[in-house]
């Protein structure tokens, strides 16, 4: 079944224009812009342009050229964030155990420093 695409989100209105944003990389399918709050020296989020609540909506619904459009854009982004070499790390939140806040896709991609453990054990 598919999920319900609320098209009053942050993102929906960033890709409207109606909200601002820094951008960093575009092409026809993806849009990439800096993280209001950076919890990195580089933490860019890249999105499809397509209204997708999340990776699995994304993975049902999306065209060939999206999904490799948006999986090209996040490590364009690395690239043109100077990343690439010292490496990052590309981090996609779904759903309320993966503590997405936002519900359209979003791949964030952190680096410019050491990220440490890739989650906290408990
Ligand atoms: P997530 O928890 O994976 O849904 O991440 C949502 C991210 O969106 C958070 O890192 C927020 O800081 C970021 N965010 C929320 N509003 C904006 C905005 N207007 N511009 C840029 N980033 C935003």
């Amino acid at each position: 079944m598919s999920k319900t695409y609320d098209t009053g989100n942050v993102f929906a209105k960033i890709l409207e224009g109606t909200i601002p944003s820094q951008t960093v990389d575009e092409d026809e399918t993806t849009y990439a812009f800096d993280d209001i709050q950076p919890r990195a020296r580089v933490h860019t989020l890249v999105i499809p342009k397509g209204a997708y609540v999340d990776l699995s909506d994304f993975a049902a619904r999306a065209s060939d050229e999206e999904l490799a459009g948006w999986v090209r854009a996040l490590a364009r982004v690395a690239q043109k964030q100077g990343v690439a070499q010292s490496g990052y790390r590309v981090i996609v939140n779904c759903g309320p155990d993966g503590n997405q806040e936002v519900p359209h896709l979003h791949g964030h991609v952190l680096g410019g420093q050491p990220l440490g453990a890739m989650i906290r054990s408990s």
